[in-house]
């Protein structure tokens, strides 16, 4: 995917220091499971998963801003050493920039992955906007890259492994 990117684009990975990620649909498939008991149930998979732990071995902040809320993420995270958890968000682009402003991260060090239209609004927040393959059409239409993968299914790992391709 790298050799097929304009050197514009390439130059702006390069300077990535920040990633973030929506969780539905990105860090997930995007399916919400219901246990008898109301508990929410999300399927994780473990090649996204240590794909971001490779981020955070190589220094990029990584965050997760959701506009859901789940004790299944909180887990997740903390399991893969993420600090930076923001859930039950509204407003994704107040808490990306609140997250940029408390941790001197720039425009032009951040990237975004999101799949649906409450991450498009971080779209111009970001230097680099990234989709999985099955985000809507608008999403995809306005992304600077879109990774082959689905979300829940690689996605992450695929956009990491090319950003770390670029610093390595
Ligand atoms: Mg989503």
């Amino acid at each position: 995917m790298a050799e097929k990117m304009s050197k514009a684009l390439r130059e702006k990975i390069k300077k990535l220091k920040f990633l973030g990620f929506d969780v539905d649909g990105v860090l997930t498939d995007g399916n919400v499971y219901y246990s008898s008991d109301g508990t929410e149930t999300k399927q994780f998979n473990t090649k996204d998963g240590l794909g971001i732990e490779l981020a955070i071995k190589a220094g990029f902040t990584v965050a997760i801003i959701s506009g859901r809320s789940s004790t299944a993420v909180s887990r997740r995270a903390k399991e893969l050493g993420i600090k930076i958890v923001k859930q039950g968000i509204k407003d994704k682009k107040a808490a990306l920039a609140s997250i940029l402003k408390s941790k001197k991260i720039g425009f032009s060090e951040a990237a975004f992955m999101g799949d649906d239209l409450p991450d498009l609004k971080l779209r111009d927040s970001v230097s680099v906007f990234v989709c999985p393959s099955d985000a809507i059409h608008a999403v995809r239409e306005r992304s600077d890259v879109v990774v082959s993968k689905k979300g829940g299914a690689g996605a992450v790992r695929e956009w990491v492994d090319l950003v770390l391709s670029f610093t390595n």
